[in-house]
C-alpha cells in the first residue's frame, strides 16, 4: 500500500516549520521531503536537511528534466519538489510530508490522480504573523515585506485545502496535525491489503463451516 501525500502550508511565518518539526519528532512512518531552491542558506540551515541548495540555472535544468513535482516561484526565489522523492518513500508505504506554498499546494492538489491529504495552517491573526515573522528576524526588511504582502492573497486561498489547523496554541496544533495524519491511515482506501488479507481468513473459515 502507498503511503499518503500530506501537503502543509501557510502563509511565511504562520509556524508550520516548528510545527512540523515536533510532527516529525513524534510520528512514525513519516518522511519529510526536501525540497530544491534557489534561496540563499539562512544560518543554522544545512545543505540537504532544511533544502537542497542550487543555483537558478540548475534548478531551471531541473524544470526542463522534469525532476519536480511540482515547483513555484515564491517571494522571488524558485522552490520544488523532488518527484523521484517523493514517489520513492510513498511506494515503500511511508507518508511523504510536503512544506510547500499554496500555488504549490494548488498545482498538487489539482493534480489528476493525486490524491493528497491537503492542510492550510492559519495563523490566529495578522498581527500575530507579523509578529512571529518579524521576531524569526531570518529576512531583509525588503523580503520581509515581500512575505506579508503575499500572506494576504495566501490566507484568502484557504478554501483549497481539506483541513484547516489554526495555529494559536502550539501543543494544540501538534495534536491536530497528528490526528489528521493518523485519521488519514484508517481511510479505507489506505488499508487495502491488511484488509484484502482479513477477509481471505474469513473465506477459509466461511468454506469449513458450510461443509460441517
Ligand atoms: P522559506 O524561504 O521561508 O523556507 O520558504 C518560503 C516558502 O516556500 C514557504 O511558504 C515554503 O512552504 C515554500 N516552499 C518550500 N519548499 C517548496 C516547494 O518545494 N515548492 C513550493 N511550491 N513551495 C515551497
Amino acid at each position: 500500500m502507498k503511503g499518503n501525500l500530506i501537503i502543509i502550508s501557510s502563509p511565511s511565518g504562520g509556524g508550520k516549520g516548528t510545527l512540523i518539526r515536533e510532527v516529525l519528532k513524534t510520528t512514525a512512518d513519516i518522511t519529510f521531503s526536501v525540497s530544491y531552491t534557489t534561496r540563499a542558506m539562512r544560518e543554522g540551515e544545512m545543505e540537504g536537511r532544511e533544502y537542497h541548495f542550487v543555483d537558478r540555472a540548475t534548478f531551471e535544468a531541473m524544470i526542463s528534466a522534469g525532476d519536480f513535482l511540482e515547483h513555484a516561484e515564491v517571494h522571488g526565489n524558485l522552490y520544488g519538489t523532488s518527484k523521484s522523492q517523493v514517489e520513492k518513500v510513498m511506494a515503500t508505504g511511508t507518508d511523504v510530508l510536503l512544506e510547500i506554498d499554496v500555488q504549490g499546494a494548488a498545482t498538487l492538489i489539482g493534480k489528476a490522480g493525486l490524491d493528497a491529504v491537503s492542510i492550510f495552517i492559519l495563523p490566529p491573526s495578522f498581527e500575530t504573523l507579523r509578529t512571529r515573522l518579524t521576531l524569526r528576524a531570518t529576512e531583509s526588511s525588503g523580503d520581509l515585506l515581500i512575505r506579508l504582502r503575499n500572506a494576504f492573497d495566501e490566507v484568502l486561498r484557504y478554501e483549497l485545502f481539506r483541513y484547516i489547523v489554526i495555529n494559536d496554541d502550539l501543543t494544540k496544533a501538534v495534536d491536530d496535525l497528528r490526528t489528521i495524519i493518523r485519521a488519514e491511515r484508517l481511510a479505507r482506501t489506505r488499508q487495502n491489503d491488511e484488509i484484502q488479507a482479513i477477509l481471505s481468513g474469513f473465506d477459509a473459515s466461511k468454506h469449513q463451516f458450510e461443509n460441517l
